[in-house]
């Protein structure tokens, strides 16, 4: 038994090892010929650095991330709002990482090659659909760079983890809608400075009228001086978009109006920006969740199943919970349709669940609530607009529909 995985995201090699880890086979097709560590930050919380920690890769990650110390949150006139333990800080047994996604991805290509095999990815094989009969599943291939064909290939059933824009999906669902846009454009990027509160802080800021940022560090320790790589994200309601590319390079002067103000005690906003290495533009987008994701021998997981806003640090982490979801069913049964069937009836709710939450309730409607009910001014005591229990009602009530709750991060196989 084999298993084809379109794609060498996170999902994708995070499956290849998951199944190596059982014994199952598996090989991996990507359409880029060569990985570059491209991409900004992104966080992994406890529910998935334990998936990562059962495939030994904990130490490795922690060595080239920052393990998060707190997710704190300020109003745009940089006033605190709250702050609360993350990862093992929080009593977790398990670390949260702020994480450079070029260095998570080699991280998890490095164990690829080592466990899985080279010989067993091939770079450059872009996927343009599939057919499938009683017996197994073949997928049709260009050369992602001269478009040439490719032989089709043949295994006993395909994963698609060919992200945003997967062809799988849409050769499943032809008829889906256009993505839908939140009204909320962001400009991404990083800057080498100083570290910034604890160091290791998850820091959100302001809400999106008129605008709000992201702001954590990723790598530690870049120079001689002490600096750090520090991950932003510039969050403003904007009517129109570009079409979604991770890639795009933005503009500083597009997005910085709002934020010329924001020079505070422990942060100077402006200075961060103009610093900046380099800055990328990219529409806050997601889809409505499908009804489906399997047919057959034939299933979607990660970005290509379940493509979230980025507003509660779980794209990565419900992909990485979506292989190991795979992994268990397929040990379960050796009928590839069944163990598909299962996956989806596991993750497919739970996902879509987040999909939603993400669009009306991430854990930054802490931030909406002090930006309605302050009228957007300065306060003088946070405890008079909002309490201690309302605030952890909304991050707590986030943790359990994302699964990352104390409870249920304990007691995951
Ligand atoms: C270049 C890039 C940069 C990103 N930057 C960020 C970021 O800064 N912040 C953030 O939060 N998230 C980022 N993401 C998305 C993030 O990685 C995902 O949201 C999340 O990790 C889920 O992973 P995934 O494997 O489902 O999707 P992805 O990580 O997007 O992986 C999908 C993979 O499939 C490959 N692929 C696509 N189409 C085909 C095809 N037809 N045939 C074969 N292979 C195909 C892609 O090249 C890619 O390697 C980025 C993704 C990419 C690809």
């Amino acid at each position: 038994m084999e298993v084809m995985i379109i794609g060498g995201g996170i999902a994708g090699l995070t499956l290849a090892l998951e199944l190596h880890r059982v014994g199952i086979a598996s090989r991996v097709y990507e359409s880029t010929p060569e990985f570059r560590a491209v991409g900004v930050g992104i966080n992994l919380l406890p529910h998935s650095t334990k998936v990562l920690g059962d495939l030994g890769l904990v130490e490795r990650l922690a060595e080239l991330s920052i393990t998060t110390r707190e997710a704190v949150f300020y109003n745009r006139f940089g006033q605190f709002v709250h702050s609360e333990p993350a990862g093992r800080h929080a009593g977790y047994d398990w670390p949260q990482f702020s994480i450079h996604r070029g260095d998570l991805q080699m991280a998890l290509l490095e164990a690829f090659k080592a466990r899985v095999g080279a010989d067993r990815l091939q770079m450059g094989w872009k996927c343009t659909g599939f057919t499938q009969d009683g017996s197994g599943v073949t997928a049709n291939f260009v050369s992602a760079s001269d478009g040439q064909a490719l032989p089709p290939q043949r295994a006993a059933m395909l994963v698609a983890c060919d992200g945003l824009h997967s062809a799988v999906r849409r050769q499943l669902h032809p008829d889906e809608g256009a993505p839908k846009y939140s009204g909320v454009n962001m400009w991404r990027g990083v800057t080498r400075m100083k570290p910034f509160l604890s160091g290791a802080s998850m820091t959100r800021v302001g809400w999106i009228v008129p605008a709000k940022m992201v702001i954590y560090p990723i790598r530690d320790n870049i120079d001689a001086e002490g600096n750090q790589l520090v991950n932003w994200v510039a969050e403003v309601t904007t009517p129109q978009y570009e079409k979604r590319d991770w890639n795009r390079a933005g503009r500083l002067e597009d997005f910085i109006g709002p934020y010329a103000d924001w020079t505070f005690d422990w942060l100077d906003v402006p200075a961060m920006l103009r610093n900046a290495d380099m800055v990328l533009e990219f529409p806050m987008i997601d889809q409505d969740p499908l009804p489906w994701w399997t047919q057959g021998r034939v299933t979607l997981m990660g970005d290509a199943a379940h493509p979230m806003v980025p507003r509660g640090s779980n794209g990565a982490g419900q992909a990485i919970l979506d292989a190991r979801a795979m992994t268990e069913e397929l040990l379960k049964s050796n009928d590839p349709v069944q163990a598909f069937a299962a996956y989806e009836a596991r993750r497919l709710p739970v996902t879509s669940n987040v999909v939603l939450t993400n669009r009306k309730n991430p854990p930054d409607a802490i931030l909406r609530e002090v930006w309605q009910r302050s009228g957007d001014k300065p306060f003088k005591r946070i405890e008079d607009l909002i309490s201690r229990e309302e605030i952890m009602a909304i991050s707590d009530g986030y943790k359990v529909v994302a699964g990352y709750d104390r409870k249920t991060v304990d007691k995951a196989a």
